[in-house]
């Protein structure tokens, strides 16, 4: 066993935790970041990488006049009302007040961003886009920590908080040999381990059945974090809702062209400069590549007639019944399905205004985008037979599939495919006070205590692109503020 007494233990090397570790360093702490996995980033490391911010400098640059109460009242109209419903329209404020200064801390830190661009319901232009990718933010973070003196140490589980008279005073942690260690904290321990989108027991136990198929994007959003706020008593805030499930295209067996391009170093510098003088129509081509990473198939694919069906060439659902319909999808073989197109279909999301996926306002791509860009999941043919020999599909059973689906029965046909129900990520989290303090049951403070990003949401619903991001780097830049202040006092 080995001992170690940083001032502020931070528990995951995602967005959240490295910001709040370039802080707390910042602020003169000592700091001690573990990391689950072999590599840092989390599900920001992986992400798109957008920023959303109102009162930003690049907003002032194309001359917009912006507000974080106008801001706030905006992402009023993003969620479903049943879900908007569930905000915690305090923190929400709060967090748009925030949300700027935390933009030119990041600048301040090399880390570049182009936009903003419109996202409606929000009125002005607010959506920022990391440049290259959201790669930058790990890179950039990592390298001001490492500057500071911040120690990060990967393949390291915190599976235990140790609590003394209330108060959180270190954890244990597991290396990759499956050793213990202890971690004893001066002035905090602060819980950046990300979100539960793969923790299908945590799911079902606060939304219930029916959802345990459905993996998480990120395999490694386990919500670690909150169940170690959790086994202290942290009150837990909207743990039912989730972003997802949803149908997307399973992931490239290729790295992404983004995560090939350099985030530090010279390369770096000249690429961002050149970056920011690219005129709209490149960026926008260039982006377009993210589009079809990760991006979900439109649900106006169905609203036009494209159908579901499984590795046995039936329809197993209706398509349009989203809730079900994502269900149905991860109980078929492999939990996996694939979206067929006849020849209307085909016609009609080969152009303006039917695409096959988004970053609304950014960027739209459609059928020939996903045959170049992602071939390993797009296949075409003129008919039927081609579509069952290229996907090894039963050929009887799709005619008679498409027969009773399709009133044209001409080609081309467009197979997408194979898709999957992931979530996302998920909204709940242990509540928090301003200072990032986790509460209890009573609302009291757990002394010693701190939650970041996704694991200190405080019931807040992000339901705008963009703003899961700006969050996760707010709070982790102001709780290092808090907690040296805390330790000033
Ligand atoms: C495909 C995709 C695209 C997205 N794009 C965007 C976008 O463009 N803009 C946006 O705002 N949001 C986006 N999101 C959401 C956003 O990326 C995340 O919500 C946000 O980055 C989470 O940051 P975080 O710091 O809370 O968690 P993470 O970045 O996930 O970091 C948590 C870290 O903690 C580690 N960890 C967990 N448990 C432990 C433990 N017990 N001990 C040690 N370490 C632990 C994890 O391994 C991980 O490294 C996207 C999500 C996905 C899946």
């Amino acid at each position: 066993m080995t001992h170690n007494d940083p001032d502020v233990l931070i528990v995951g090397a995602g967005g959240s935790g490295l910001a709040a570790a370039v802080s707390c360093a910042q602020h003169g702490l000592s700091v001690l970041v573990l990391e689950a996995c072999a590599e840092i980033g989390g599900t920001t490391g992986i992400a798109v990488g957008s920023f959303t911010a109102s009162q930003s400098e690049l907003q002032r640059k194309q001359g917009i006049t912006d507000s974080p109460e106008q801001h706030a009242n905006d992402l009023t109209g993003f969620a479903p009302s049943q879900i908007e419903a569930r905000n915690n329209s305090t923190q929400r404020a709060f967090f748009t007040k925030h949300v700027a200064e935390t933009m030119n801390w990041l600048q301040a830190l090399k880390i570049k961003f182009v936009g903003p661009v419109a996202e409606p319901p929000n009125r002005y232009p607010r959506m920022h886009n990391v440049i290259p990718g959201a790669k930058a933010y790990i890179a950039r973070l990592q390298i001001a920590a490492q500057k500071q003196g911040v120690e990060i140490r990967p393949n390291s589980t915190v599976t235990k908080l140790i609590i003394n008279e209330g108060h959180v005073i270190g954890a244990e942690y597991q290396d990759a040999a499956g050793e213990i260690h202890l971690v004893r904290a001066q002035l905090a321990v602060v819980l950046a381990a990300g979100d539960y989108a793969n923790n299908s027991e945590l799911i079902k136990r606060f939304k219930g059945g029916g959802y345990e198929n459905i993996e998480g994007i990120n395999p490694h959003a386990t919500g670690l974090g909150h169940l170690l706020a959790e086994s202290v008593g942290a009150r837990m805030v909207n743990m039912d809702v989730t972003y997802g499930p949803e149908l997307r295209f399973i992931a490239t067996s290729q790295t992404p062209f983004q995560q090939w391009l350099p985030v530090s170093g010279p390369l770096a510098t000249i690429q961002n400069w050149i970056a920011g003088l690219l005129p709209d129509w490149v960026f926008r081509k260039l982006i377009k590549r993210l589009l079809v990473t990760w991006q979900h198939p439109e649900d106006a694919l169905f609203e036009h007639g494209a159908i579901l069906i499984n590795r046995h060439a039936e329809r197993f659902c209706d398509e349009l019944d989203t809730a079900t319909r994502n269900r149905a999808v991860s109980h078929q073989d492999d939990r996996q399905a694939y979206i067929l197109l006849s020849a209307d279909q085909v016609e009609k999301f080969s152009q303006w205004p039917h695409f096959i996926s988004t970053a609304p306002d950014i960027a739209y791509a459609y059928i020939d985008d996903y045959l170049r860009l992602r071939p390993d999941v797009t296949l075409k043919s003129e008919n039927l037979r081609g579509i069952s020999q290229a996907a090894n599909l039963p050929l009887t059973r799709l005619v008679e599939t498409a027969n009773s689906s399709f009133s044209n029965l001409n080609g081309p046909w467009v197979l997408l495919g194979p898709v999957k129900s992931y979530f996302t990520t998920t909204e709940g989290s242990p509540a928090i006070n301003e200072h990032m303090q986790v509460l209890n049951t009573k609302d009291r403070v757990i002394e010693g205590l701190y939650a970041v990003g996704q694991c200190g949401l405080n019931g807040m619903i992000l339901w705008s692109h963009g703003c899961h991001i700006a969050w996760a780097m707010t709070s982790g830049r102001l709780v290092g503020e808090s907690i040296a202040l805390k330790a000033r006092r």
